[in-house]
């Protein structure tokens, strides 16, 4: 009998799948994805089919949404991008650019302000009013304010959480699963970090979906993207760039745009505008130097 299911883990050349019947089964790969060069990745969408002896085989893989390197995951639905409040004080720059690399990777970005027990007004003012366009939330690990709604979007998905080092993605982890013993703390991060390997990533089951196991899990810049594709990543533009008189706009200096357009009417903020200027100068310089 076939039967669909997800990889959670691969260990060696073994791997554990997730059936829709909710049985875990231990399971190897037909040799056939070796001569095609496929390796099944956690994440994975697969049929398997149970042996009269022996380990169960992996059939056939599904066709990937995307995949991640480092861990290699594949098919994340959303990522939990975490900044802190305060200590260390919130990078919305790296924010904005992790929203634009999950949304290039058709990963639906979900900011998470965490330490609001610690924070000022201003800082929680400032997130709500800039990602107004996001689904996002607000939250504390420490008073676990906010974490019934995190639970509530970890729903029937495959996410994962990431951000930069201290702002408590491991906190954030096992305040949700008490029972799973990650491996916690920033320095584990840190040590994951300096040891080059490639981590094992494992797919812990929850509420109809899974959580990605790996709080030091980063996305990698990838190479440059065309303006359109960029634009894309801004809900607030929604169609604002079509108003603009040069189709080739870059939204900077030029006359009558109509992203510029959003700052006059408040729908864009002037954070949100200047830190967007900077990644698509980046974005530029990339695109310069693309045969190099
Ligand atoms: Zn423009």
């Amino acid at each position: 009998m076939i039967e669909k299911g997800i990889i959670l883990k691969g260990v060696g050349s073994f791997y554990e799948v997730l059936t829709e019947a909710q049985e875990s089964v231990t399971c190897k790969a037909r040799g056939v994805f070796r001569k095609q060069h496929i390796t099944p990745t956690v994440g994975d969408h697969v049929t398997i089919e149970k042996q009269p002896r022996g380990y169960a085989l992996i059939d056939s893989i599904l066709p990937r949404k995307n995949i991640l390197v480092r861990p290699p995951v594949a098919n994340i639905d959303q990522i939990f991008i975490v900044i802190a409040a305060s200590a260390p004080e919130p990078d919305w720059l790296l924010l904005d650019r992790m929203i634009v690399e999950a949304t290039k990777m058709k990963i639906t970005p979900v900011p998470v302000l965490n330490k609001i027990d610690d924070a000022s007004p201003a800082v929680i003012s400032q997130f709500e009013t800039e990602y107004r366009h996001f689904d996002k939330l607000c939250v504390s690990a420490h008073s676990k304010e906010g974490l019934t709604l995190l639970k509530e979007k970890l729903h029937g998905k495959v996410s994962c959480f990431s951000g930069q080092s201290a702002v408590g993605k491991s906190s954030l982890l096992n305040a949700l699963f008490p029972d799973l013993q990650l491996a916690v703390g920033e320095l584990s991060e840190k040590i994951d970090r300096g040891k080059h390997t490639t981590r094992h990533a494992e797919l812990v089951p929850y509420e109809n979906g899974a959580v990605l196991d790996t709080p030091g899990f980063s996305l990698l810049e990838s190479d440059w993207i065309e303006q359109y594709e960029l634009d894309a990543c801004y809900p607030e533009f929604a169609y604002a760039p079509f108003r603009c008189r040069y189709p080739d706009c870059m939204h900077d200096s030029e006359p009558d745009c109509g992203v510029k357009a959003l700052l006059q009417n408040g729908t864009l903020s002037q954070g949100r505008y200047e830190r967007y200027i900077v990644l698509a100068r980046e974005n530029q310089e990339r695109r310069k130097h693309r045969y190099d």
